[in-house]
């Protein structure tokens, strides 16, 4: 579906019966072109230590507020262990930054793990940040097949004005690393923050059109949500209110759906911290993945990259709806890769 940039830009700020019949639309777009099913991942938040200090997070390594941790092996294996019970049919591991080659080699291992215990059936999604290719390319061969690596901003000015200006947090970098996975041969997702301090309309219109030049298979985005223990929280003043960075989400949600009709989008936890239905409405709007939190409960208060970040797990699906058992690949990867 054709939208120009001045469309994205006025569709962006819908409200009222124009946001709803948009949304609608997007909804209507998802069942034809990927179906009714909503999948589910279960989500593993394997480590809170990270050696960035990007200034919207609140595990940036120089906070010196947030207790670290890492999970054991076996955590992870029980973990994963649930969703297979519960019939998930992926589960996701996310975590702080890290690069080593011991990291290298525990992931590797887990992967293997994972795959062992569920026959090959999970699926597996890492989102674990900038690495090497080779490393990309290890865990790849390990069985992992999906990477959400967040552009967080496609322009490079508001990129620089969300990380510190240093060797570790280069937007050029970011953006080799997500045409390494997309070398090595993942599905690739990606996905923004929506309501930056200094962001615009106009901007997001454009990350809209970066996901589509990139060709991305999975989208993860939702709000932006000021932490207090962060450089970026003296800019709050600047901030969009809540509702109106929920109801562009929203937007941003359907405008991709409309975009990019066969990719997978997810109904993030952010959609939730402000508004307990959000991923729900976000269901409706032309998402059709959700993670569920599957982080041992001592843990999950420690692996907070926003405040108010909710507890309730489960989405408020229709039984029938939900794909129990299915991995729901990536239509959109499916077919771009048809005769590869
Ligand atoms: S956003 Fe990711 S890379 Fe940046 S500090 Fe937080 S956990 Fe680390």
């Amino acid at each position: 579906m054709e939208l120009t940039r001045q469309e994205l830009i006025r569709l962006l700020n819908a409200e009222g019966s124009e946001a709803e019949a948009l949304r609608a639309r997007a909804d209507g777009c998802r069942r034809q072109w990927v179906g009714n099913k909503v999948y589910l991942r279960g989500l593993i938040e394997y480590s809170n230590v990270c050696r960035k200090n990007c200034l919207y997070c609140g595990i940036r390594k120089e906070n010196t507020a947030v207790v670290r941790y890492t999970l054991s092996e076996d955590e992870v294996v029980a973990a994963t262990r649930t969703a297979w019970r519960e019939g998930y049919g992926s589960v996701v591991l996310q975590g702080g930054e890290s690069v080593s080659p011991a990291h290298t080699a525990t992931i590797e291992g887990l992967i293997r793990r994972i795959n062992t215990l569920s026959a090959g059936e999970l699926g597996i999604t890492l989102s674990l940040g900038e690495q090497t290719e080779e490393t990309y390319r290890r865990w790849f061969e390990a069985g992992a097949h999906r990477y959400l690596l967040r552009i967080e901003s496609s322009g490079e000015g508001l990129y620089r004005s969300i990380h510190p200006a240093d060797a570790l947090h280069r937007y050029d970098s970011r953006r080799e690393a997500l045409r390494a996975l997309r070398r090595v041969g993942y599905q690739v997702g990606t996905g923004v923050m929506i309501g930056l301090p200094g962001q615009t309309l106009e901007n997001l219109a454009d990350d809209l059109l970066f996901m589509r030049q990139q060709d991305i298979d999975m989208c993860g985005m939702g709000p932006y949500l000021e932490h207090a223990q962060t450089p970026l929280y003296t800019r709050r003043a600047e901030l969009w209110l809540p509702e109106k960075r929920l109801a562009v989400a929203l937007n941003m949600v359907a405008l991709l759906r409309i975009l990019m009709p066969q990719i997978n989008i997810a109904a993030t936890t952010a959609l939730q911290a402000i508004d307990p239905a959000g991923r729900e409405k976000a269901l409706r709007a032309g998402a059709n993945v959700v993670m569920p939190n599957l982080t041992p409960a001592r843990y999950k208060a420690d692996y907070k990259l926003y405040e108010n970040k909710p507890v309730t797990e489960w989405p408020d699906i229709p039984e029938g709806e939900i794909g129990y058992g299915c991995r729901g690949d990536s239509v959109h990867f499916q077919q771009r890769t048809v005769g590869k």
